[in-house]
């Protein structure tokens, strides 16, 4: 007699959609609908977009975006940002990304953006955040409306070749209780260690508050050491290049270097956002992305969008491509669901209450439900004395 046990609940898509999720790492000026991009573009008269049709604009994004050249990339963002200059423009942009992401089951998530880069209007840095806050705030009733339940963070982003960062530290302190639960930093990171703000990390870390930094997305090993051992970031923006660190023998054998082995010991999060990657140059392809090996290592590598606009992405497409590269079931998203969640930056009991309200019963009733439909199946084909 054999034992018989369910072949692994491999989701499809109306499944993950469904599954509760946890983003950490999407910016706010690369998630905005193509439409409202138009909308906005007209609404303060700005002339320079390469199209007004908005499909054909949602096109032009992506194709920007895969083109492989750096210039073509950055020019996506100078148009999303040239709309994002008044207070109503960006309670909208926030307010939507909130309706958008609650409607792809993400319950809780950490959107991210620069504010020194909306002040060509007018605004100050605090009615910046302000506006920014009101928008995710009125996406969260309206979602909560719909019948969905999503709560949002905001992470203040400086600019690594800019010199604000401590001005954004400190502003990411004064409105930690008001919506804003850390700080990042991003832009290139050839030429731009992050060594260069130690000031705004060190002030941080005298606060007690929390902060993540884009390193090893196309930099190597030295832009993630640097990150963690010279800035004591708590999470890393990407980290993919941690690979350079691993080497893999013949026989199967993995041998991990002193820095891969630090980041694994320590736990410490990885945003990793695969289709980003593949855009970026960072990862060939999704089947061979880091992330099948340092799921496999038990690193705590979480799943991300980055651009949702610029990469014509969910986090439900996410773990789709991630589910076809490495046959991923509901327990892999659910681990990578809970590693998200252990890894934000609210406090520890509400990412408790998140885990065991929220997370844990949504992927229990998927799996009875598909565990449901595998017995109604396989009823008609088992002999009785099976
Ligand atoms: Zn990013």
């Amino acid at each position: 007699m054999t034992s018989q046990t369910a072949p692994p609940a491999i989701p499809g898509p109306d499944q993950v959609r469904r599954a509760p999720k946890v983003l950490l790492h999407d910016h706010l000026d690369g998630g905005l609908r193509p439409a409202t991009v138009v909308d906005l573009a007209r609404e303060c008269g700005y002339a320079r977009l390469p199209a007004t049709d908005p499909d054909e604009l949602a096109r032009w994004f992506r194709e920007a975006a895969d083109s492989g050249s750096l210039e073509r990339y950055l020019e996506t963002f100078s148009h999303t940002v040239a709309v994002m200059q008044t207070r109503q423009a960006l309670v909208r942009v926030a307010r939507e990304c909130a309706l958008d992401l609650a409607a792809d089951g993400v319950v809780y998530a950490e959107v991210r953006y620069a504010p020194e880069q909306h002040l060509e209007g007018g605004l100050s840095l605090e009615e910046v955040v302000e506006a920014v806050d009101q928008g995710f705030r009125e996406g969260e009733r309206l979602a909560r409306a719909e019948g969905r339940r999503i709560r949002i963070g905001a992470l203040l982003t400086a600019m690594r070749h800019a010199a604000r960062a401590l001005e954004i530290a400190e502003l990411a302190n004064a409105y930690r209780d008001a919506g804003v639960v850390g700080f990042d930093i991003a832009g290139a990171e050839a030429g731009h260690p992050p060594t260069r703000h130690l000031d705004a990390f060190e002030y941080l870390k005298r606060e007690n508050n929390h902060f993540t930094i884009h390193a090893g997305e196309a930099f190597g090993l030295p832009s993630i050491w640097q990150a963690l051992q010279w800035c004591g970031a708590d999470r890393l923006g990407h980290g993919v290049r941690i690979i350079d660190d691993i080497r893999v023998r013949e026989d199967g054998t993995v041998e991990l270097g002193r820095l891969a082995s630090y980041v694994r010991d320590k736990r410490v999060p990885l945003e990793m956002c695969p289709t980003s990657n593949l855009q970026t140059g960072a990862a060939p392809s999704y089947a061979e992305h880091p992330i099948g090996l340092l799921r496999r290592l038990h690193f705590r590598v979480t799943v991300n969008t980055d651009n949702r606009l610029m990469s014509h992405t969910t986090l439900s497409r996410e773990f789709q491509h991630l589910a076809g590269a490495f046959g991923y079931t509901l327990d892999d998203m659910q681990w990578f669901t809970v590693n998200a969640m252990k890894s934000a930056f609210i406090p520890f009991d509400e990412r408790l209450a998140m885990i065991n309200d929220v997370i844990k019963p949504g992927y229990a009733a998927l799996k009875s439900e598909w565990l449901f439909r595998q017995t109604t199946v396989t009823s008609t084909s088992v002999a009785p004395e099976d």
